[in-house]
């Protein structure tokens, strides 16, 4: 289990580090030029930086899994954490031509949590709807996430996509460790999110059958309970 797991980190930190090296090459060529193009050495410093913060999150989600330290415990604002998580998704989005909409809930009480945490669980939730969506190779892209204050005690984030949704086969399996339909999947992100998730007092689900996309859900314990609660689950794509 130990070898599959190194062979698929490896994989997958692979990747940014061979950008980054294409695009370091390719700007000392820019730069070696007897008139320099400064346009283009800013662009493939641009994308060094991008891809050094994807290989740096996956060293990060690594270091999350062995570590298992407890969560901090901070008092948050989650929107502001889902507005955080998604400037570090737009490169991706953007190159995938996905559109992500943000439903906040404007009186959502704050909750007491991780903000690294939190943010890689959307992240994560997000990468997968993409690659969902991309695979399915439709023209119409769209992740609507939302939170919504779902009882006095609980708020609930989903993220929705408009891709092929979960085949009835797999739907018991999404959280299972090393479980992934992807050619290079690691099958690890769902049960990273279901532990992070589940240590901050909460819990995680899928539903979508395989017609109209999937959407995944997480619930967390609002830190101060509010009266009177609001229960409104379903976004609109
Ligand atoms: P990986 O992304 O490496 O496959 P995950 O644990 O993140 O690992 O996901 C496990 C599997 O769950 C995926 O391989 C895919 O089959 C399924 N899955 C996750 N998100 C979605 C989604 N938004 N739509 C359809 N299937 C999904």
């Amino acid at each position: 289990m130990l070898g599959e797991l190194t062979a698929s980190i490896a994989h997958e930190v692979n990747q940014p580090l061979a950008a980054i090296a294409t695009n370091g090459a390719a700007g000392l060529r820019w730069l070696n030029r007897p008139t320099p193009d400064i346009l283009e050495i800013r662009k493939t410093i641009e994308n060094i930086v991008v891809d050094t913060q994807r290989a740096a999150n996956i060293v990060a989600r690594v270091h999350g899994m062995a570590s298992r330290k407890a969560p901090e415990q901070a008092l948050l604002s989650f929107d502001e954490i889902i507005r955080e998580a998604l400037l570090f998704l737009q490169h991706e989005m953007e190159s995938r031509s996905v559109t992500i909409l943000h439903r906040p809930d404007p009186g959502a009480p704050l909750v007491l949590g991780d903000r690294t945490q939190l943010q890689q669980v959307i992240v994560n939730l997000a990468i997968n709807a993409a690659q969902a969506i991309t695979q399915a190779g439709y023209d119409d892209r769209k992740i609507v996430i939302s939170t919504v204050t779902q009882d006095a005690a609980t708020l609930c984030c989903s993220v929705e996509d408009n891709g092929p949704g979960i085949a009835a086969q797999h739907a018991n399996r999404l959280f299972d460790s090393f479980f992934t339909t992807k050619d290079s999947g690691m099958g690890m992100g769902l049960p990273i999110c279901r532990s992070i998730v589940e240590a901050h007092g909460g819990r995680i689900g899928a539903e979508g059958n395989g017609t109209s996309g999937a959407r995944f859900w997480f619930t967390l314990p609002i830190a101060i309970p509010v009266d009177p609660p609001r229960c409104d689950l379903h976004a609109d794509m």
